[in-house]
């Protein structure tokens, strides 16, 4: 089962898998980076094809979590895991297996939440651990409102615009993060088209903002300003963006390119792209303020901050010939090199 080769796979300090056979716990911690002593990352529970999938998964995000800690400023690095079930089949005896797992790594790993596990899920997690965050402000608000700063500023970088207002933008996902985004900007002015494979979702967001839906298969031509995708990662693949009649990309879901040459494709037809783990970092940060003292005002200023963030990865992404993607990762790189000294 290959760690060392797997594409996600970037020096991670440690990967370990964790059986509970009582509960039915099958899961992979993987801790990309500890900064100022641990890593912070979602507990994702979903079905896997197989035990490889899984790792990929966890190498992948927990290294995008450090990505994500280092562009917003915050002092800790990335971490995941993936739990390897139905969640359905969700008991409090698993979940409190997994905080048993957690609890096990000494506050060198902090969890939160991710696809699969809400918060009602983290609040069995914290009966037995304390190293659990946003449980009492739940990360979805949070994301919605960084995912905002980027559209706002891709808008004024790549279109020239200094209000949303008459933007359109094509919101891929109607859960936790897109509805809210979709209710933000509309407040805004912009005209929303969503859509989620689970219809009356998309539906009720729709009819109490008087947007438009559009068949799931259908979101990736829906002629917009920008497409925000806030569903699943992997999105973004050579025959979805040959399809796309937008001007930029911006939105939550993790590991939206399918695989990094995809943003040359993107590049290619013009459309800009915010790369995920810079604007996607509101529910990371207000984590992080759980843990340090939370105040929501300096929450908000700090998740405003992920806008000017943006347009430093534009405009180097411009100034240096390279992808969005490869600019914030020089920037990351940076900064963590000046923090080892090497
Ligand atoms: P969610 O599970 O609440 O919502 C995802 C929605 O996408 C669901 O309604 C689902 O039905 C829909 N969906 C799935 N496949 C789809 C498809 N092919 N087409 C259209 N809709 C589809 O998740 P969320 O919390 O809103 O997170 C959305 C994305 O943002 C995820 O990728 C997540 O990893 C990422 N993210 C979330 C947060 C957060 O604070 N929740 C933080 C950072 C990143």
């Amino acid at each position: 089962m290959p760690i060392t080769t797997s594409p996600g796979f970037d020096q991670h300090e440690a990967v370990a898998f964790h059986n509970d056979p009582q509960s039915g716990l099958r899961v992979f911690v993987a801790v990309h980076r500890r900064r100022n002593g641990r890593g912070c990352g979602g507990i994702r529970y979903r079905v896997y094809a197989n035990e490889q999938e899984a790792i990929d998964d966890a190498l992948r995000l927990s290294a995008a979590m450090t990505r994500k800690a280092v562009l917003a400023g915050i002092p800790s690095g990335g971490a995941k895991s993936c739990v390897m079930a139905d969640p359905r089949g969700k008991t409090t005896e698993l979940l409190e297996a997994m905080g048993r797992v957690v609890q096990s790594y000494g506050g060198t790993y902090v969890c939160a939440p991710d696809v699969g596990i809400g918060t009602e899920d983290l609040a069995v997690i914290r009966g037995v651990t304390p190293h659990v965050t946003a449980v009492d402000h739940p990360a979805a608000p949070y994301t919605a409102r960084g995912t905002l700063r980027g559209i706002e500023a891709m808008a004024e970088w790549k279109l020239g615009r200094e209000s949303l207002d008459g933007l359109r933008v094509a919101i891929q996902g109607a859960g936790s993060v897109g509805a809210q985004l979709a209710h933000l900007l509309a407040a805004r002015g912009a005209a929303v088209v969503i859509a989620d494979v689970d219809d009356g979702k998309a539906k009720s967001v729709a009819s109490e903002l008087g947007a438009t839906t559009v068949d799931p298969a259908e979101i990736f031509d829906v002629e917009a300003d920008i497409l925000a995708p806030c569903a699943l990662g992997g999105v973004l693949t050579r025959t979805t963006v040959e399809r796309l009649k937008v001007r930029a990309v911006v939105g939550a879901a993790n590991n939206q390119l399918a695989d990094p040459a995809v943003g040359e494709v993107l590049a290619s037809r013009g459309i800009a792209f915010a790369p995920d783990f810079v604007v996607s970092a509101g529910g990371l940060i207000a984590g992080e303020h759980e843990i340090t003292g939370f105040d929501e005002d300096a929450v908000h200023e700090h998740i405003d901050r992920i806008g000017v963030t943006l347009l430093e990865v534009l405009e180097r992404a411009a100034s240096e010939s390279v992808t969005e993607t490869q600019a914030a990762e020089r920037i990351v790189a940076e900064r963590l090199s000046t923090e080892t000294g090497s």
